[in-house]
């Protein structure tokens, strides 16, 4: 059987199908994979990489004394399998196959997974054929003749891209462990630091830094508005710009109508076709069409996947012999841009442009099939488009331009224009994105003279360099030689991912500038290019089998060394210093009470609240949710009331929770429980949110003087609120006890709001746990609880009360254990049994249960039982027994109505005993008359 194994399942699809030609393919799922099988072959397709590499087990504690960072540079790495399922489908197929393709993608990263598939294969059946086909199109073309004369992997290449793999995995590790442990940064907050990542990051600062640091310079620009044949004529002074304004006011004094011209110089100027598609040139040309750099990429590949285009991921911009344009050409035939491509046909230039760059893994991104836009769909039709005029585009002629220019006098003054109209449009034709700005300049001869309707002296300013797009930067990180084609759009989603740049254009945060710039002043290597070039310079060594991987492994294991014999020495400073830096992220603005700042405190990742820097001096605080329910940072909004910036709580996951500004958040949260104060009125509560009164807590704290003052009330008034105050606080206190209780017995779930429920509880004067208990069921089920659980809730709440009221009246817990597992739960119950009977039931003393229940009683304002000793008790129930008929069960049942002896007995109401003990009221009558010498003795 012939294995064949691709990198990703639609290729295995589309192969399989291309192989089979007219057979039937049949599509199988094997352990949850797909298979295509035909004749006697089978193609699977991988999902990417299916090992990892990883430290071997016992690195996985950052805190570790023993394996800090600095040993993750030697740790022993190990392969594991990241994909099961592949993995074990994979190794049944290869014992039943004598030959095994590997058509994994064709580049390094490509050729890496597929040496990572043949060890997976030569282990299960070593004297398995292994060969290798590459192709740079899924179409029919390609891939018959790629399978028609397969080849060997290229073990140097494989190489190359495991020892890029190994020496990243360390330096990102080691690195980001060292410096998030020294910021004490952990869980989500964790600051990375990469070997590509951190230079890429560092020329966004660096750029960030010129900016800021730049000052721009005032220049003049002088112009005169002119008119040719009615046609409005602007031209400028030949000196462009002025820097010294008194220069640029005597060239303004001195020009004078009209403008007469001198010179008129026509010329053409040849505006050069596109170059072929690399990487980089398409992800640049695709930005222009609104798509990120990572968006544009997923998008190309998806398109080689089908089969659509070229494999996206080249440095390659000249096309090679082999490629068939005329091949390529015919099929676009086919498409919509018929018409682009019959004048392509008719105007094509003898040999197509050329970049710089040749390659020989594969050709320049070119179109490798016919689409239509409806099974495309807008956005890879877009991109698929832009791919196919760019293609045409480069086999077509240049441009042509006319271009004019006119030297006037005016005065002393030289003043010219220039102009350009498109003479021949040449590939423009076919590839419109780059729009042709004709100016079109009406006829000028020498000696013309032209009015001048008005002489312009504008001030203008020198500008900072710009901010780097997403395309911009790649290109720049291409020149520097960070990244591969492949993993430059990745690098840059990396950075946005970990909150290190924002926006468009790119901009750093302040963690992204504090890590560089603590990094610049203590490590500057790890974020400058050279070491990342010269470990790619190695990766290219490897690739040409001058140097082994584990040479080249080793040798930067020696470059981080020396890295971190500079970073450890100052490891406490570096903490410091990032720390100190972002600390800002967390400022939101001024303190209602002090002007200070408020800024947000986390504790122990748990819990979180806003509180001024001026504590304890200022006590100012607004609480926050726990960090369960989102992480709080600031946001770029700011209040215009309060000049503070808005919180928003991130929880991974789930939609951000913005609560907006928290001050506003915090008046408006606090006015619901301030207006439950009976004298509180909205007059005096705005007056006291004016001088930073906004609690029931807050009311109840202050001396009735800082209340008269605040709120302009007379001392009684104010000594009224306070009170009032503090008695809404209990009240808060007892509600916010109640609301726990019920969230805890009915957990909150969709569709039920938890703050309704309280609300309507509230609203029915339910109040406490106590209130509850008595509640009535009908009300709970109207307020949104379920039947089950208002009787679950009630029994627990009643429970919840006789407990705390117990315990308030002294019955210590541990008894109290005793007396529930026995059924005696109430207060009501320790009044209506004997103190005796609780004793048999439960096993504490007869003393101790006369005890308790005497409390009991006594606090519940109920007669108090007769106390027994245990002598009376034992003298007692030897009486007892002698009655015939009655036993050691009936006897625990007497006790429960407090009959412990024969007189106790005999003055016992029947009735009353009889319900009491649960002995039917016969029964007690007969063993009434029974009692020896017994009145009642018949
Ligand atoms: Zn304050
Ligand atoms: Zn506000």
């Amino acid at each position: 059987m012939h294995l064949i194994i691709t990198e990703k399942n639609i290729a295995a699809d589309r192969i399989a199908h291309i192989l089979a030609g007219k057979t039937y393919v049949e599509v199988k799922k094997d352990g949850g994979v797909n298979t295509y099988s035909f004749n006697d072959t089978v193609v699977v397709g991988l999902r990417g990489h299916v090992v990892e590499v990883d430290f071997e087990p016992g690195y996985t504690n950052w805190r570790s004394e023993v394996n800090t960072p600095r040993s993750l540079i030697t740790a022993k790495t190990i392969k594991s399998p990241t994909d099961k399922k592949i993995v074990t489908l994979i190794q049944k197929l290869t014992k039943k196959a004598d030959h095994v393709t590997i058509a994994t993608d064709f580049d390094t990263e490509g050729e890496l997974i597929g040496k990572e598939t043949y060890d997976l294969v030569k282990a299960v059946k070593p004297d398995v054929r292994v060969d290798r086909s590459r192709f740079s199109a899924i179409t029919e073309e390609e891939i018959q003749t790629a399978f028609a004369a397969p080849a060997e992997l290229d073990f140097a290449l494989a190489a190359a891209g495991e020892a890029r793999q190994l020496i990243d995995l360390i330096w990102g590790a080691s690195l980001t462990r060292f410096i998030s442990l020294a910021a004490h940064r952990g869980g989500k907050n964790i600051l990375s630091v990469g070997r590509v990542q951190s230079p890429t990051l560092a020329m966004i600062v660096d750029r960030e830094k010129e900016i800021e640091a730049f000052v721009p310079e005032p220049y003049w620009v002088l112009t005169v508005d002119s008119k040719k044949d009615g046609e409005p004529v602007l031209a400028r002074h030949t000196t462009a710009r002025f820097t010294d304004l008194a220069q640029a006011e005597e060239a303004q004094a001195a020009t004078r109508a009209p403008l007469a011209v001198t010179e008129v110089k026509e010329g053409s100027k040849i505006d050069r076709a596109p170059t072929p598609f690399d990487t980089t040139g398409f992800i640049v040309a695709a930005s222009r069409l609104g798509f990120s750099a990572a968006n544009a990429m997923r998008i190309a590949e998806d398109l080689y996947m089908h089969g659509y285009i070229s494999y996206p991921r080249t440095d390659n911009t000249i096309y090679p012999k082999s490629l068939d344009l005329n091949g390529v050409l015919k099929t676009l035939q086919k498409t919509e841009f018929s018409s682009d491509v019959s004048w392509v046909q008719a105007n094509r230039r003898p040999v197509p442009t050329q970049g710089k760059k040749s390659t020989t893994d594969h050709p320049p991104i070119h179109p490798s099939g016919a689409a239509t836009r409806g099974e495309l769909g807008d956005e890879r039709w877009k991109v698929y488009e832009l791919v196919v005029r760019r293609f045409l585009g480069t086999l077509s002629p240049d441009a042509r331009w006319l271009t004019m220019k006119v030297l006037f006098t005016a005065g002393t003054e030289p003043y010219t224009t220039t102009g350009a109209t498109l003479l021949e449009a040449g590939w423009r034709t076919v590839y419109p994105y780059s729009e042709a700005a004709e100016h079109p300049l009406p006829l000028f001869a020498v000696g013309d003279h032209l009015p001048i309707e008005q002489v312009n002296l504008d001030r203008k300013e020198t500008q900072p360099p710009p901010r780097y797009t997403q395309s911009r930067l790649i290109q720049q990180m291409e020149e520097l030689g960070l990244g591969t084609k492949s993993t430059r759009h990745e690098v840059i989603g990396k950075l946005v991912g970990r909150k290190y740049i924002e926006g468009t254009p790119l901009r750093p945060t302040l963690v992204g500038k504090a890590v560089i710039e603590s990094l610049e002043d203590h490590a500057a290597a790890i974020t400058r290019p050279d070491m990342t070039q010269t470990i790619d310079a190695h990766m290219q060594q490897i690739k040409e089998r001058k140097r082994t991987r584990d040479d080249v492994v080793t040798e930067s294991r020696t470059m981080l060394n020396r890295a971190f014999d500079e970073l450890e020495g100052h490891q406490s400073q570096i903490g410091e210093d990032i720390m100190g830096r972002t600390v800002e992220e967390m400022i939101l603005g001024p303190c209602p009470v002090c002007g200070s700042d408020l800024r947000i405190h986390h504790i122990r990742n748990s819990s979180q609240f806003i509180g001024c820097t001026r504590y304890p001096d200022c006590r100012f605080n607004i609480g926050l949710p726990l960090t369960q329910w989102g992480w709080a940072i600031r946001t770029d909004t700011v209040c215009p009331t309060h000049n503070l910036h808005h919180v928003r709580l991130i929880a991974k996951g789930s939609r951000p929770w913005d609560i907006g500004c928290p001050l506003c958040h915090h008046i408006e949260s606090n006015r619901e429980t301030m207006v439950l104060i009976p004298s509180m009125t909205e007059e005096i509560l705005g007056r006291l949110q004016r001088h930073h009164i906004y609690t029931v807590h807050e009311v109840a704290d202050a001396t009735p003087d800082v209340l008269a003052s605040a709120a302009a009330i007379s001392p009684a008034a104010a000594e009224l609120l306070k009170a009032e105050g503090e008695s809404v606080l209990g009240l808060l206190r007892l509600r916010s006890e109640l609301r726990k209780f019920v969230r805890k017995q009915v957990p909150p779930r969709r569709g039920r709001s938890h703050s309704k429920i309280m609300k309507y509880l509230h609203a029915n004067e339910i109040n406490t746990i106590a209130d509850l208990a008595g509640a009535d069921p009908a009300l709970l089920r109207t307020a949104g609880i379920g039947e089950k659980e208002v009787t679950s809730l009630l029994s627990q709440a009643r429970d919840y009360c006789n407990d705390k009221t117990l315990r308030t009246i002294g019955v210590p817990a541990i008894s109290l254990k005793k007396y529930y597992a026995a059924g005696i739960q109430s207060p009501e119950d320790f009044c209506r049994y004997h103190p005796v009977y609780l004793s048999v039931k439960t096993g504490i003393s007869p003393d101790t249960t006369y005890r308790h229940a005497e409390m009991v009683c006594l606090a519940q304002n109920r007669p108090v039982p007769q106390k027994v000793t245990r002598a009376m008790l034992e003298r007692g129930r030897a009486e007892l027994l002698t009655i015939p008929g009655l036993g050691e069960t009936t006897i625990e049942k007497l006790y429960s109505g407090g009959v412990i002896d024969s007189t106790t007995l005999a003055s016992a109401d029947p009735a009353a005993l009889a319900s009491h003990s649960g002995i039917p009221l016969k029964k007690v009558q007969e063993f009434q008359s029974k009692i020896p010498g017994s009145s009642r003795a018949s």
